[in-house]
């Protein structure tokens, strides 16, 4: 029975984040960890709702009531089961999820604080860590059936956990030199250390899943060969293909890059230096693309682009402005607009925005200004209003408007067009649809024995929803495999996140 009053009693409270001048000299995560006083207190704070609207808003139907109030209680052990029940990884959302969960918490209604679902969620994570180090659990017995996973991102780690648990032979194939997709190279280490990532690894290993790293399917493996070497195949590629603007102006000049080059630059430094001050970031042709001492000019609302803010402070850059089309979002929930439970468009102050940088908004880059040498140096910017005719976009930039912006750095942060092409698509016999997805059948196979699932078939998107669809296209296989009985599936291909319309 929890606690009616919980909330009455305690306010929403977080643990302080670490000081601004000392977490941006070094790499580590922005958040220590809580402290079982201020979590036990917090999960108090939940009312066990008969109807828990967070399960709505959590596409892992996480049970968060039934966690909360074993927090409460003390009761770790069963609250680490708990919450490994539904969700492979809680180490990975309690860290970097944007918890849609508190936005339909029944304590957010009207305006009001949200139990911090998140921060519970992974000081539960890092006890199971304390407690028995991640202790794998195999299979019983194997089933003697082989899956190709194509993609180490939380879809494809997620899946070929379940897989291998419910004893298939599982291999996962990462065309890059470590394995974690995007939470390795993508997502920097103040978000999310990557000793948790590793810590993972070793129990899958331990699980009995196979890494295959630096192996690009359809290039260095064909289809057909993976085809004949398992009984099935998951493509989790994610949907790495960068917006791009050609069309702008001066996108040719040096030192106007695409988000993701910097990033993963920065972020393989940080992979090969440790904790310590890292040598400058290049391109993996040399170019350097560091931002000390630079004024760096971000263009892009979203995570990629805090992401990138966050590293040019850790970076030592010398301003950074990060450039927004739409207008500034309320600061809090429009519900006409974006009525609770749904998730609502609200100005998100990530902690990478109170280390520095200016943030302007409604702006459209009207020209990358070249410094007579080929090099960026400034970007030309007009105020823009936005509206939607038809379902397209039209900017249209206010007469008269026009500024410069000093801009050494260029990050292009605007969004995602959904998979790479490559080879591998055609081979497997699958292809893109208009948004850049590859489409799954209510099954989740996109042909034949080939599955689909994570940001590959959803579009850039959420950790979580990668894990949920992980998990419900190992369902999938499991299935499609005659495995016995059957595994757990949060969601279906056509799920959608709570809306209002
Ligand atoms: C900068 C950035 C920050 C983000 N921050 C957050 C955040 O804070 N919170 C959040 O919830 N979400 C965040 N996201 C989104 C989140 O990272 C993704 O939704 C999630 O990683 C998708 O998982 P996935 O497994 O589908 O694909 P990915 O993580 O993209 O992994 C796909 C993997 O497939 C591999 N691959 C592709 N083609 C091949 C091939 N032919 N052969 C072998 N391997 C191949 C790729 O190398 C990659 O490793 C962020 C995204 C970015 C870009
Ligand atoms: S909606 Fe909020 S208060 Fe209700 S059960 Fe979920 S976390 Fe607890």
């Amino acid at each position: 029975m929890p606690d009616p009053n919980g909330f009455l009693r305690y306010d929403r409270r977080l643990p302080a984040r670490r000081p601004v001048p000392v977490r941006i000299s070094d790499w580590r995560e922005v958040y220590p960890p809580a402290g079982e006083e201020l979590i036990r207190e917090q999960a108090t704070r939940c009312m066990d709702c008969g109807i828990p609207f967070c399960h709505d808003g959590c596409p892992l139907g996480n049970r968060i009531p039934d966690w909360n109030d074993l927090v409460r209680t003390g009761n770790w052990d069963a609250a680490v089961e708990s919450l490994h029940a539904t969700n492979n990884f809680p180490e990975f959302t309690g860290r970097l999820c944007p918890a849609p969960c508190e936005a339909a918490c029944v304590l957010g209604l009207g305006g009001q604080q949200p139990v911090t679902i998140k921060q519970v969620e992974v000081e539960i994570a890092d006890a199971a860590v304390a407690r028995d180090g991640l202790r794998p659990r195999p299979a019983s017995a194997p089933t003697g059936r082989s899956v190709a996973v194509v993609g180490s991102g939380p879809a494809g780690l997620a899946a070929a956990q379940q897989l291998a648990r419910a004893g298939h032979t599982v291999t996962v194939y990462e065309r890059d030199d470590a394995i974690g997709g995007l939470l390795r190279y993508g997502i920097p280490d103040f978000k999310l250390e990557k000793q948790h990532i590793d810590k993972r690894l070793a129990q899958l290993t331990a699980e009995g899943v196979r890494f295959r790293t630096g192996v690009d399917v359809g290039v260095d493996v064909t289809a057909e060969q993976l085809r004949a070497e398992h009984d099935a195949v998951l493509l989790a590629c994610g949907a790495l293909q960068g917006r791009d603007t050609p069309e702008t102006p001066g996108r040719a000049l040096r030192g106007v890059h695409q988000a993701m080059a910097h990033l993963v630059a920065a972020n393989r430094v940080v992979a090969a230096a440790g904790d310590g001050r890292p040598a400058p970031a290049t391109l993996p042709d040399g170019t350097p693309i560091d931002a000390a001492g630079k004024h760096v000019v971000i263009i892009g609302g979203g995570d990629t682009a805090a992401d990138c803010l966050g590293v040019a402070h850790r970076q030592g850059a010398a301003g950074v402005h990060q450039l927004d089309l739409y207008p500034q979002p309320p600061t809090e929930r429009d519900a006409a607009r974006d009525p609770w439970p749904t998730w609502p468009w609200l100005l998100r102050n990530y902690p990478a925005h109170e280390e520095g940088g200016e943030r302007v908004f409604a702006v459209a880059v009207q020209e990358f200004v070249d410094d007579g040498t080929g090099q960026v140096r400034a970007v030309r910017i007009a105020e823009v209003t936005v509206e939607k005719v038809d379902g397209r976009r039209i900017v249209t930039p206010l007469p008269g408007s026009e500024r410069e912006i000093p801009a050494d750095l260029v990050l292009l942060a605007i969004g995602f067009e959904g998979t790479e092409q490559q080879p591998l698509l055609a081979q497997f016999g699958v292809t893109r649809n208009a948004r850049g997805a590859v489409d799954a059948r209510p099954d989740w196979q996109a042909a034949d024995g080939v599955f689909v699932a994570g940001d590959m078939h959803r579009g850039a998107s959420l950790i979580v929803w990668a894990i949920a669809e992980g998990r419900a296209a190992a369902a999938a296989i499991h299935t499609y495999l005659g495995g016995v009985g059957e595994l757990p599936a949060p969601v279906d291909p056509a799920r959608q996140p709570l809306a209002a319309r």
